[in-house]
């Protein structure tokens, strides 16, 4: 009967269009087993691993004592917030996913930087699956606290929620935003959330790695995982979730006369500044290659510069087009400041006392890497990795297939229960 035939060819687009609205399932129809264990991946960003010995961490110490705990995760080159956040959820490096700095320039997109909204949010600048993205193929459902990269349409897809960032969101209201969604009936609840905590890195750039304020943000920090684990006990989820917590990369302390002047290394109106922080990296104007590259690829001390197509093969990093003709890096403890910006008294006396963006093989640079649930073995010490193969054991935890990356399963999967 032609009428039924209709009829239920409606209701195949109508469920096709509901499933495409409800981010259900993917285009080929495959929805996966849902897992039985939602996953948390939190970032401490800043948290160096070396801060645990410190005893203010006791309920990250508990879950790194009993679940799995990497001596340290190498940062990707550059050890930088964006970077590496997005290495962790795509399992690429920067020179493959395409946010190759903090601060960037595209020929077709022009620049991007932390504070701008427009660009964080277009989706043409983050490249690659995001965890989010291969989750949401599969037919699960994901939630983001803050994560870069969440507020972008990225292959057309954003996490089923987000928020756009907002440094002024407690650290409680965050992890109570974070409850509510995992207290949703099973049938909301998202499969994935993040969570993402700033306050370590702050303090560290502000004070140094070594402060007491530092100190002070290790405990602040450990007592809102501290509201996550009550607060899932609340709602009956303890021992029912996987948490993966990383950090994005350490921190090192500044030498305040160790500082370069940019006006010192080489005239600024011969290049196009790009970025200007640890790593400083710029394009010569046309025609000025020659002076540019004689001034910045001479020796010096505290700076190192190559083109891009010389960087040392451990970075993994230059054949991305948004990468700069030159890069240059500091070595640790350095700084480059403007000479109109540089007042040596001030800065003596003042300023940023700690950073990163140095080598990610510096010790200084070291992440965090710690794994507690259901999914994850108990009582297991592991030897450093590299953060692209944390994404594939974030797939496992989910029971996704991963998308293709730079990352091995094999890498981690010792830790899967
Ligand atoms: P960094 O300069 O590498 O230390 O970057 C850390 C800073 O990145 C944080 O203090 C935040 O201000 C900023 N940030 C972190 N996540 C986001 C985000 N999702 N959107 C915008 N800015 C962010
Ligand atoms: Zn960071
Ligand atoms: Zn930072």
């Amino acid at each position: 009967m032609p009428n039924e035939g209709a009829a239920a060819a409606c209701l195949l687009v109508l469920a096709l269009l509901l499933g495409a609205c409800s981010g259900a399932p993917s285009a080929s129809g495959e929805r996966a087993q849902a897992p039985s264990h939602p996953l948390i991946l939190l970032s401490l960003d800043g948290f160096h691993p070396d801060y645990l010995d410190r005893g203010l961490s006791p309920r990250l110490q508990a879950l790194a004592d009993d679940g799995v705990r990497a001596r340290w995760l190498n940062p990707s080159f550059p050890s930088k917030t964006f970077p590496n956040h997005y290495t962790v959820v795509t399992g690429l490096r920067p020179d493959r996913h395409g946010i190759v700095d903090n601060t960037m320039l595209d020929p077709l997109l022009g620049r991007f930087a932390l504070h701008d909204r427009d660009a964080v949010g277009d989706g043409r600048w983050w490249g690659g699956e995001p965890l989010w993205v291969s989750a949401r193929r599969a037919g699960l459902r994901s939630a983001t606290l803050f994560w870069p990269g969440s507020e972008a349409a990225i292959g057309g897809y954003r996490p089923d929620r987000w928020l756009p960032y907002d440094a002024a969101l407690s650290m409680s209201d965050r992890v109570d935003r974070v409850l509510a969604w995992l207290a949703l009936p099973p049938a909301r609840r998202p499969h994935l959330v993040t969570l993402y905590l700033e306050a370590v890195d702050t303090t560290g750039h502000l004070y140094g790695p070594d402060s007491a304020e530092v100190d002070g943000a290790l405990a602040a920090v450990d007592a809102a995982l501290g509201r996550l684990l009550d607060g899932l006990a609340e709602i009956g989820l303890t021992g029912a979730v996987n948490l993966v917590i990383v950090s994005d990369h350490g921190m090192a302390q500044v030498d305040p006369a160790r500082t370069l002047v940019l006006e010192d290394l080489v005239d600024p109106s011969l290049v196009e500044i790009v970025g200007l922080s640890e790593i400083l990296s710029f394009n010569p104007r046309p025609g000025r290659t020659a002076e540019a590259e004689s001034a910045l690829l001479a020796e010096r001390e505290g700076l190192t510069c190559h083109r891009r197509t010389e960087t040392p093969p451990q970075w993994r990093f230059g054949s991305h087009p948004r990468v700069p003709a030159i890069v240059c890096l500091l070595e640790e403890g350095w700084r480059v400041r403007r000479r109109e910006r540089f007042n040596p008294w001030q800065d003596r006396s003042g300023g940023n006392r700690g950073a990163h963006g140095y080598d990610p093989l510096s010790p200084s640079m070291r992440a965090l890497f710690v794994a507690h649930g259901p999914g994850l073995a108990s009582g297991l010490l592991v030897d450093p990795f590299d953060n692209v193969h944390v994404y594939p054991l974030l797939a496992a935890l989910l029971g996704i297939a991963p998308a293709p990356g730079d990352g091995d399963p094999a890498v981690t999967a010792a830790m899967l229960r």
